[in-house]
């Protein structure tokens, strides 16, 4: 098991000290939902900053739209740690993705003195699987069931290796002599292999909104949907069924490639909106609030019950298919990306006085 990273030391009311909160730069990695965030921060009148390695990347000229006005290039992630104090001199706030807390690492992004999008301290229950199982249980959420005793396994199981990203590594097995045969060496963990459709769906909480679904305190928002393309476990059945595949040394893959918009059946949405809500307000009790864009990763099955395999509790990339809105997001305003969502929760905090609310 990953130890959690330690807690954040950052005060964020003392990286605002100085801060011209009229003038911010919204900055992020030049990777993952970047066009976005520069797209929908331009929208709110913001300048942007892209955060590069090396020569700054050429397809932003291919999106002048998307495009942020200025790049910071450096030679590695960790430089920003001592490019710190150069970041708050432009009022710079940085948006998570999954890009910078992977480059950067967990333990550096929390430690970095320069104000963020969010609250910091959800990583610490986010990134190791067993904290993040205790948050949705205590939320009441619904998981795939663990198998820890592989001789015990009565259905087909998922096996998931700890730390692999994107699937890595991960099988399938339909019994308990299908998992020997693989007999994974490292540690992992097993999971009833949830048989439904995947889901992925893209939240916006707010803690100083009242448009949208009334929380405790704040609302919560449906931005989106997307379904994962998934390489190669999507296109594997072409070549025959998996157990063929092993004895060729072709193993399923989860590497996500791409994603596909998708609407949902109608009567799930109080479902939905219940869930969301569940993690939502035990996020606020057990570590002051997730803000902002997060991902519940389902899959539902032909019971029409969900399963929680996954959150993310920042800006997911499926959110990519909806720039100038959604299905859902259509209901709540014109135009409206997570990318542009975001920059308006930081006009809001900005106006009222807040600032320090919706970052750290
Ligand atoms: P990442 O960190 O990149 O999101 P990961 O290594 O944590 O990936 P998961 O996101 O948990 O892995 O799972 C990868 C894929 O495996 C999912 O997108 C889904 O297709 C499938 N999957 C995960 N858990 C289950 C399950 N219990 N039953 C069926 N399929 C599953």
């Amino acid at each position: 098991m990953g130890e959690a990273p330690a807690p954040a030391h950052v005060d964020i009311e003392e990286l605002l000290r100085g801060y011209d909160v009229d003038d911010l730069t919204v900055a992020t990695v030049c990777s993952h939902t970047s066009l976005q965030i520069f797209h929908g921060a331009r929208k709110e009148g913001y300048k942007t900053l892209g955060i590069c390695l090396g020569p700054q990347p050429r397809f932003y000229e291919a999106f002048p739209r998307a495009a942020p006005d200025a790049f910071l290039s450096i030679e590695r992630y960790t430089d920003l740690l001592r490019l710190e104090q150069q970041l708050r001199a432009q009022n710079v706030v940085v948006i998570p993705t999954g890009s910078i807390v992977e480059y950067l690492g967990a333990d550096n992004f929390l430690r970095l003195r320069v104000p963020t999008f969010g609250n910091r301290k959800v990583l610490q229950w986010e990134s190791d699987r067993a904290r993040q199982r205790e948050w949705l249980d205590r939320a009441g959420i619904p998981m795939p069931r663990l198998l820890p005793d592989p001789a015990q396994i009565d259905r087909p199981v998922f096996v998931k290796l700890h730390g692999a990203k994107g699937g890595r590594g991960a099988f399938i097995a339909k019994n308990s002599a299908e998992y020997y045969k693989v007999n994974p060496q490292v540690p992992h963990t097993i999971q009833e292999y949830v048989v439904g459709t995947r889901y992925y769906l893209h939240f916006f909480y707010s803690p100083l909104s009242d448009v949208g679904y009334r929380c405790s305190r704040g609302t919560l928002q449906l931005l989106g949907l997307d379904r994962r393309d998934e390489s190669n476990v999507d296109e594997m059945y072409k070549l025959g069924a998996q157990e063929v595949l092993r004895d060729l040394g072709i193993y399923p893959s989860f590497v996500v490639t791409g994603n596909i918009p998708v609407v949902l059946r109608e009567s799930l949405l109080p479902k939905v909106f219940a869930m969301g809500e569940a993690v939502v307000e035990t996020a606020l009790d057990l570590f002051g609030g997730m803000i902002g864009p997060f991902c519940l990763e389902t899959i539902v099955t032909d019971k029409l019950e969900f399963r929680v395999f996954e959150i993310s509790s920042r800006i997911v990339a499926g959110t990519n298919l909806y720039t100038t809105g959604s299905p859902y997001a259509d209901y709540l305003a014109d135009d409206l990306s997570t990318g542009r969502r975001i920059a308006q929760e930081l006009r809001a905090a900005a106006s009222k006085g807040k600032l320090a609310s919706v970052l750290s």
